[in-house]
């Protein structure tokens, strides 16, 4: 019986946080200052608060500049629209990034849409959704993009393949499917609705599961030597697993991301990397390629 690849996020991810922190030094010494990210957290979820400490971290390591806001769990939304505001006009603050979900007086979409779309680096504004969607240069979703670097990176070109994304979320499964079909790639969108959903990731040469419910995608469901990506963060009795089947999937798949050690760290080296390029956009530094 064949065995898949194990596609090293973790690895990958470490490699593009060391070129990510080179190129961080070489902005530094030419604008006068680090890319600053401001990363706004509103209330005390646990997990949440997990994330903003790894991406404060993770911006510390690469040595941008991190601006933590810690707001109460009863902020209303005129006072986070204020940070909002506050945070667009600051010259220092090149990405900002409000951790989601937030507390329920609050109107996430109202939020997003307050940012500055050049600031926006979790690509989450509906600017960078439609400049995706229509193929200009903007802030692509952090997930999907890394999703992205790690299937390139282990196929080469994505042209004329065909892609199944399971999941229509405007973080993942949309944004992904947007880049797959930029790639020239034959994309499916599936979700709760879709009927036969093994017959239809049967199709595909490569995979992307963006549900949430854990090891949904089995063995059975995939074509001999398709590329499978696991987004999926599920917690079992403790233990995090994704939302694909993996020892089954591993005896038939050619590659597929592990759960954790996959997907996950390459969320947090592309915000840094979004960071960095929107530091040169701000200050009008040009990126080396
Ligand atoms: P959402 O809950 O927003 O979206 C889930 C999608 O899955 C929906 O489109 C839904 O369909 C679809 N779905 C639900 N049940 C089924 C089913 N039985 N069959 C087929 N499709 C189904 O989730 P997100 O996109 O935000 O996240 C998806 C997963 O990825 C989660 O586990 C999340 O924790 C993880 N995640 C991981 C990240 C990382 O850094 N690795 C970052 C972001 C998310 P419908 O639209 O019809 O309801």
């Amino acid at each position: 019986t064949s065995t898949a690849s194990i596609i090293d996020g973790k690895a990958f991810a470490l490699g593009l946080r060391a070129r990510i922190a080179e190129l961080t030094a070489d902005f530094a010494a030419e604008a006068g200052r680090a890319p600053g990210l401001a990363v706004v957290l509103v209330g005390e979820d646990p997990a949440s608060a997990v994330y903003v400490r790894s991406k404060h971290k993770a911006c510390v390591e690469a040595g941008m500049a991190s601006f933590e806001h810690r707001l109460p769990a009863d902020t209303s939304q005129v006072e986070l629209l204020a940070l909002v505001g506050t945070l667009n006009a600051d010259d220092a603050v090149d990405g900002i990034l409000v951790q989601l979900p937030l507390p329920a007086q609050i109107d996430e979409n109202r939020i997003i849409a307050a940012i500055d779309p050049d600031k926006d680096v979790d690509g989450f504004h509906p600017v960078n959704a439609g400049r995706l969607a229509t193929g200009l240069d903007g802030f692509v979703p952090c997930t999907p993009l890394g999703c992205l670097m790690l299937l390139k990176n282990r196929l080469g070109s994505l042209s004329g393949l065909d892609a199944v994304v399971i999941g229509r979320s405007n973080i993942v499964g949309k944004p992904m499917a947007a880049l797959l079909t930029k790639e020239s790639c034959t994309v499916t969108v599936a979700h709760s609705r879709t009927r036969d959903l093994p017959a239809v990731v049967r199709r595909a040469d490569i995979v992307v599961a963006a549900v949430g419910r854990a090891d949904m995608v089995k063995g059975d469901w995939i074509k001999p030597g398709a590329t499978v990506i696991d987004v999926g963060i599920n917690r079992v009795d403790g233990k995090l697993v994704g939302d694909v089947d993996f020892a089954s999937v591993a005896r038939v798949a050619g590659a597929i991301t592990p759960v954790p050690g996959g997907v996950g760290p390459m969320t947090i080296a592309v915000l840094l990397r979004n960071t960095l390029v929107a530091a040169h956009r701000n200050a009008g530094v040009a990126l080396a390629p």
